[in-house]
Formats: structure tokens, C-alpha cells, sequence
């Protein structure tokens, strides 16, 4: 049996090695490329505009949808450097659910690319991915925005001052309200380390972005805890 179990890690750790090293663009098949080719990403990730408060498509010149207008989220801004479609559905698809570990760089630098990530990042006393239920963690092995956020800011990532609290049901086919809702209470800053919340510009980060209820129930906390700032980075938006 631990033979077994030591080949399977073997496995799995060529698997991510594999992946850490493509031939081939994994959209076109370009070779040789990179995991994503320069072509790829300026035909897919082009910068649009977007909300500034939920990161949702608005024609240009519009800062915020009607959606945040009406009920604006506890966010001071909101980033996401594509949409939640293909080709990034598939990679994210791969990083995600198939634990290729490789596509933490490259989606990353996708992050770091879009127009004002950049100064958001530096804005950021601490960077903060989106905590996972531990059950989750467990089933995942790993926490996709923890990976994000550790290429983004590899020295004020900080992955212990937010936690969940608890795991939420599927989230899908519920609206923005209804999702808040169901997340109250689902985050909260560790009370040994509230102090350093207060008076802070945190940066959260997360892979795909739905309604947002995640992202606010999140801010939220960290608002009621007294941070003077939460913005987010976002990876990919649902349209
Ligand atoms: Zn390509
Ligand atoms: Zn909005």
C-alpha cells in the first residue's frame, strides 16, 4: 500500500510538472508556447470596461451598473482581467477541479497584466485570497486563490487573518440578495489578530467571480472590522 500511495504521488507530482512545462499553447496548440501564447491572451483577455464596485461589463464610459447603484457592494473596488467563458473556463476548469498546479503562474500573470492591478497590488497592505471551508480544502488539497495571490504578492500574501466559517450551500440559481443572505456570517477576521485589520488597505483575490455575495459577505467582515479599505482582484467575471 505505501508503494502504491508513493507511486500515485510520484503521479501526480509529474503531472504538475508536465503542466508547469506545456509545449504547446493550451487554447490554439501553437507550438512552441508558453501554457497560454502572447496571440491567446490579447485575442481573449482584452481589458473592457468594466463596473469599478462588482467588475461586471458596463459600456464604456460608465463607472458602475445599476446593480451596485441600487445596493452597493462593500467593495472600494473591483478587478477581474477576464470574463468567466471560454477558453478560461477550460483553464480554469484544469487549475481548479484537475489540480494542475502549473496554471498558478501563468493565470496569475493574466491577474497582474490587467490595467490597474498593478497599483491596486502595491496599494495593499496585505493581500488576502479567499478562504476555502476547510471540508473543501480537504476534498481540493489545495486553495486556488491561495496560489493566485502568493504569484501576486509573494510578501504580503496573507492566507490567516480572514476565515470561513462555514461552508455554504450551491450557491447557483439564487440572486445577489439571496446568495448575501446565505453567506452572512460565513467570514470573520480571527479575533487574535483584529488589530491588524483596523486602519488597514486589504486586497482580496479570487478566482471566478459570480454575483459577488462571496466577495462582499468577505469585505464585509473585514469592513466591520475596521479596515479602511478592501478592494478586489478577481481572476474571472461571469457575464
Ligand atoms: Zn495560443
Ligand atoms: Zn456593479
Amino acid at each position: 500500500m505505501p508503494l502504491l500511495a508513493a507511486a500515485h504521488g510520484l503521479a501526480r507530482r509529474a503531472g504538475a510538472w508536465l503542466g508547469a512545462l506545456p509545449s504547446t499553447c493550451a487554447v490554439c496548440h501553437a507550438w512552441p508556447a508558453r501554457v497560454l501564447c502572447d496571440a491567446c491572451v490579447a485575442r481573449f483577455a482584452q481589458p473592457v470596461p468594466r463596473c469599478r464596485s462588482c467588475a461586471l461589463r458596463v459600456p464604456a464610459g460608465v463607472a458602475r451598473c445599476g446593480e451596485c447603484l441600487r445596493h452597493p457592494l462593500p467593495l472600494d473596488l473591483c478587478l477581474a482581467a477576464c470574463d468567466y467563458d471560454w477558453p478560461w473556463t477550460d483553464c480554469i476548469g484544469r487549475f481548479k477541479f484537475e489540480g494542475q498546479a502549473g496554471w498558478a503562474a501563468p493565470l496569475a500573470l493574466l491577474m497582474h497584466s490587467m490595467p490597474w492591478a498593478e497599483q491596486a497590488l502595491e496599494g495593499a497592505d496585505r493581500v488576502l485570497p479567499m478562504p476555502l471551508h476547510a471540508r473543501r480544502l480537504r476534498e481540493r488539497g489545495f486553495n486556488q486563490s491561495l496560489e493566485l495571490a502568493r504569484r501576486l504578492a509573494p510578501d504580503r500574501v496573507d492566507a490567516r487573518l480572514l476565515l470561513r466559517l462555514r461552508d455554504t450551500p450551491a450557491q447557483s440559481g439564487l440572486n445577489r440578495a439571496q446568495r448575501l443572505r446565505n453567506l452572512r456570517g460565513a467570514f470573520a477576521v480571527d479575533p487574535l489578530r483584529a488589530a491588524e485589520v483596523r486602519g488597514a488597505r486589504l486586497l482580496l483575490v479570487d478566482d471566478v467571480m459570480t454575483t459577488g455575495a462571496s466577495l462582499s459577505s468577505a469585505a464585509q467582515a473585514l469592513r466591520d472590522a475596521g479596515a479602511a479599505r478592501v478592494s478586489a482582484l478577481v481572476l474571472a467575471r461571469t457575464a
